[in-house]
């Protein structure tokens, strides 16, 4: 399971990833709130840990502006501050939890593995693309309400797409997303964009499922071109 870590003391960071690489996180690091933000957009994580106090952009930005974008994954805000007011605000910008500093590391672990638990049991996120829907909870796309059955790894590629409507996503950034374990061939991605094609696409008389020469890949709205 990946986490992003977004805190800038480097000293806490390091330590917290050392600790929770032994509890078999993956955890990938962020040093300010620009850094932050741009490596939860890419929805990868399972969990994001978000200190308040960041260089660039602070947490209460990073969050709001994350849940602005649809990103759900679930964050927990790491606070100095540990006034009510604070924690309320956190939780406005629409963090799932916060905990205070200094903190217990049980404490963390236990909180941890709280917003999993509630992630998988209520995710209920739908993403909308044009007429292209993705419910993630239940795994099912449709196209004009029409089902369509994918592949885990093809509703993987789609899904972060679909986080990133009418922008370019790299090869790699799907690679890494769909194989998370073994992202070593980029012509799986192309394989399996191929086979999204076929299923989201030509039927349906639509190109939303662009190249972007160069660069990756990118989902768009493209009801008005078949009016
Ligand atoms: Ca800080």
């Amino acid at each position: 399971m990946r986490i992003l870590l977004v805190e800038d003391e480097r000293e806490l960071a390091h330590t917290l990833r050392h600790g929770l690489s032994a509890e078999g996180y993956r955890v990938d690091l962020a040093h300010d709130g620009r850094e932050g933000l741009w490596k939860a957009r890419m929805g990868e994580h399972a969990l994001i840990i978000l200190d308040l106090m960041l260089p660039l952009i602070n947490g209460y930005r990073v969050c709001a502006q994350l849940r602005r974008e649809g990103v759900t994954t679930p964050i927990l805000i790491l606070t100095a501050k540990d006034g009510e007011w604070d924690q309320a605000e956190a939780l406005d910008t629409g963090a799932d939890d916060y905990l205070a500093k200094p903190f217990s590391y049980p404490v963390l672990l236990a909180r941890l593995r709280a917003l999993q638990r509630r992630a998988t049991t209520f995710s209920t996120a739908m993403l909308t693309v044009g007429d292209l829907t993705l419910d993630i909870a239940a795994r099912a796309c449709r196209r004009a309400g029409s089902k369509i059955a994918l592949t885990p790894r093809e509703f993987a590629i789609l899904e972060l797409l679909a986080r990133h409507p009418g922008q370019a996503v790299t090869k790699h950034d799907l690679l890494y997303h769909a194989w998370p374990d073994d992202a070593e061939d980029p012509n799986l991605v192309e394989a399996r964009i191929s086979a999204l094609r076929r299923k989201i696409d030509t039927p349906f008389g639509r190109h939303s499922l662009q190249t972007v020469r160069g660069h990756g890949y990118r989902l768009i709205d493209d009801r008005h071109n078949h009016e």
